[in-house]
């Protein structure tokens, strides 16, 4: 990746990242966000895009990440830190409709891995 800074897909990173981090903090701060507020909070379409797609659903309680790094975002892999912020669904072949939690870093990682290029 170039040190470009209007690269498409750094500005996505950043954006991306600024709503993961207002998502992780309110997690910590009160149970009364919903995703429907989350998906507010972004006027940027492509990270709108992103979060319909994903059907996240903000995390309250504790839980740990459960994103396959290595497969997800194999070029970060060391960068999860373990604490969900929000789950995201997606279709399995054989359990159907699950849905994995994500910490924000991994959540950022998966957003910029799915970006098309
Ligand atoms: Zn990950
Ligand atoms: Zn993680």
């Amino acid at each position: 990746m170039s040190s470009d800074g209007n690269n498409p897909l750094r500005q996505f990173a950043a954006a991306w990242e600024a709503t993961t981090a207002v998502v992780s903090e309110w997690a910590e701060q009160t149970a009364a966000v919903t995703s429907e507020a989350f998906r507010k909070l972004t006027t940027d379409p492509a990270i709108r895009a992103v979060l319909e797609k994903w059907r996240i659903t903000v995390v309250f309680t504790r839980r740990d990440c459960e994103c396959p790094c290595s497969r997800s975002h194999p070029d970060d892999v060391g960068i999860c830190d373990k604490r969900a912020v929000i789950t995201r669904r997606v279709s399995t072949s054989l359990d159907g409709d699950v849905e994995m939690p994500l910490c924000a870093p991994c959540a950022v990682a998966q957003g910029v891995a799915e970006l098309p290029r």
